[in-house]
């Protein structure tokens, strides 16, 4: 993992690499909404995880989520083998114009995702770049939704968990277009 950046308050974090080898209490899966794995990040977790995460997300679906995680919602299970405590799994709009609620769906996701870490006391929680894989979200666009989202809820609550969030990138175009779309610039002082 190559950290690019980390906020004066030490609480963001942006870094290129692949998320499944990151040492941090929770990562959060840009799932779809049958739970039961897909390509991109999904693949990379389940792949990582083991088969304990999609066991877990099949007693999910059995009970409380039969018909799905619907989009903008967010659910935790274990992370099997990863080196992380908690996978938490969100599901992030597809992208059809930006004229079907696109935005807000994605900011939920994050919203939801930070919920959830602070109902479970996680104190790193580590984002993908939710939906501009596959679900083909204007990568621009969803790094101003990424970081709003986030700044807005730490400010809404100071003193609480997650202390520590990371945004991962897969690849340094990405992170360099996140950085410079949220006016953030390369401390080149981290390892
Ligand atoms: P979605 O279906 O929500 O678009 P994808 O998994 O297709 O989800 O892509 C979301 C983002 O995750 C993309 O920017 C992709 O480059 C990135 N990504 C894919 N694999 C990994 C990984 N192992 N670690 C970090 N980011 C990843």
């Amino acid at each position: 993992m190559k950290t690019l950046y980390r906020s004066p308050d030490g609480r963001c974090i942006v870094a290129v690499g692949d998320i499944t080898t990151l040492e941090c209490d929770a990562i959060v899966n840009a799932a779809n909404s049958s739970l039961l794995g897909g390509g991109g990040v999904d693949g990379a977790i389940h792949s990582a995880g083991g088969p304990q995460i999609l066991e877990e997300c099949r007693t999910l679906r059995a009970g409380p989520l039969k018909e799905g995680l619907p989009p903008g919602r967010a659910v935790a299970t274990t992370a099997g083998r990863l080196p992380a405590k908690r996978v938490i799994h969100t599901v992030g709009p597809i992208w059809r114009g930006g004229e079907h609620h696109e935005d807000e769906t994605l900011e939920s996701c994050y919203r939801e995702s930070l919920a959830v870490a602070a109902r479970e006391g996680l104190a790193c929680v580590a984002f993908p770049a939710i939906s501009t894989g596959i679900y083909g979200f204007p990568k621009v666009r969803a790094a101003r939704i990424a970081w709003k989202t986030v700044q807005e809820f730490l400010a809404g609550s100071p003193a609480s968990m997650p202390r520590v969030i990371w945004f991962v990138f897969f690849s340094e175009a990405d992170a360099a277009l996140f950085m410079n779309e949220n006016k953030l610039t390369e401390n080149k002082s981290i390892v």
